[in-house]
């Protein structure tokens, strides 16, 4: 992609200029945080996959790691006979150049053979840029055609300038790196802005951006809620910063973000005091969220029942004029009789007594159904009957939770022999 703005060709010049890494630094994080292996050998021996040594009566310790006596790497002995394997690690650098934050992303491939030492290859893949606005650009190295998982990169090709047309989160440069290089350069305006934290704690490209894009964001980086910032998305910033700056205040530092966020929206929808420490600072913050949520519900039951309710009285009067004919129809033997459902309340009981869809799937607003109610002489409902119009061929009959009644064939020789009456009735319908 050709640079356009400026911003662009700032990173193009930069990204031209960067030095590779050494190998030393790839060397001590493989020492720091990768896995080092043993292989199987015969007789009661392992093999170091890191100097290729045979291992002569190897001590197991509790965690299942082994000491190699040549180089004294900590190793897991592998479960198979292998003969080679292979493990691959996402590394970060950090590192800046011009005022631009740099984050270097490397596929670290570590290589083993038997009786060979550990071969280390590095590969950079993409870079990302931030400047002192918290602005983002990404140069990297192409995708693999129709790559389907995040790390299949066409290593032929150079790290070029790319515009992700995606949200950031959906793109795979989205990647929590497995270790950082321990030579770490930050820009003064990262420095100031707190980032300068250990490896667990730094903050991703997204979290970057957005504490120095927003000032808020940094005060509550520099409170220690880490996890906060990383969370929560810029538009609910401006909602939850007056409970924010509560919890600053008390020094009240939530340990599950989601549901504290979660939570804080609901106090607003509550139209609680989010400038209330009472509200904000909960000591017990499950079991208030647990109290909002049910307000909440309950709220929301309130508006789904009026909605439903305004929606059956609309139905009621087109069931009405429709099933007019029916209305007063009436088939019967000595065990049960059938009728037609009269109204779109009768649809709703019906529904609820029986615990099948007739209501909730809207069976009265079609025009090619015909629902029936079948009751036995105490008037208890055996089955709910639907008959395709205009043929008035049945289409299902249902006992309680969508079961086949023991009645079947008596109630579909009923209906069979009212058939043409039926249909007389059906061809009168509107
Ligand atoms: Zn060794």
């Amino acid at each position: 992609m050709k640079p356009r703005t400026e911003y662009q060709k700032r990173v193009v010049a930069v990204n031209g200029s960067l030095r590779n890494l050494a190998n030393k630094h790839f060397v001590e994080v493989y020492n720091r945080a990768c896995t080092h292996i043993a292989f199987q050998n015969k007789g009661n021996t392992l093999i170091c996959g890191d100097c290729g040594e045979v291992i002569e009566q190897p001590k197991i310790s509790i965690a299942g790691l082994v000491r190699c006596p040549h180089c004294s790497k900590k190793l897991k002995p592998l479960d198979s006979k292998k003969w080679s394997t292979r493990e691959v690690y996402y590394i970060m650098a950090i590192d800046q150049s011009k005022g631009l934050q740099i984050l270097r992303y490397y596929l670290l491939y570590t290589y083993f053979r038997k009786h060979q030492p550990v071969r280390l290859l590095p590969l950079e893949i993409f870079r990302v840029y931030i400047n002192e606005c918290g602005q983002r650009a990404v140069c990297s190295k192409l995708r693999t055609m129709f790559s389907a998982y995040r790390d299949q990169w066409n290593m032929n090709s150079d790290i070029e300038l790319r515009q992700p047309n995606m949200a950031w989160r959906y793109t795979p440069y989205d990647v929590r790196a497995w270790a950082h290089i321990r030579t770490r350069k930050f820009t003064k305006e990262c420095k100031r802005a707190g980032l300068d934290v250990n490896d667990t704690l730094f903050p991703d490209a997204e979290t970057i951006c957005k504490i120095l894009q927003d000032n808020r964001y940094e005060t509550i980086w520099k409170a220690g809620m880490h996890e906060m910032a990383f969370r929560l998305e810029p538009k609910e910033m401006t909602a939850l910063w007056p409970a924010l700056k509560i919890c600053m205040r008390n020094g009240y530092n939530p340990n599950n973000v989601k549901d504290y966020i979660d939570y804080v929206k609901q106090l607003i929808q509550l139209e609680k005091d989010i400038h209330n420490a009472h509200y904000v600072c909960p000591a017990d913050l499950d079991a208030e969220h647990r109290r909002t949520n049910a307000s909440v519900q309950k709220i929301l039951d309130r508006k789904r029942f009026l909605e439903e309710q305004k929606r059956m009285k609309e139905a009621e009067s087109a069931y009405a004029k429709r099933i007019l004919p029916f209305l007063n129809f009436y088939m019967k033997n000595k065990n049960f009789h059938i009728s037609v459902l009269p109204t779109v309340k009768a649809f709703y009981e019906e529904g609820q007594a029986m615990h099948h869809c007739v209501y909730s799937n809207r069976y009265y607003e079609r025009k090619d159904t015909l629902v029936l109610s079948c009751r036995d002489n105490d008037d208890k409902r055996v089955a709910t009957i639907e008959l395709g119009l205009p043929k008035c061929d049945i289409r299902q009959v249902r006992a309680a939770c969508n079961k086949i009644p023991e009645q079947y064939d008596s109630i579909v020789r009923l209906i069979t022999r009212q058939k043409k009456e039926l249909r007389k009735l059906s061809a009168a319908m509107v």
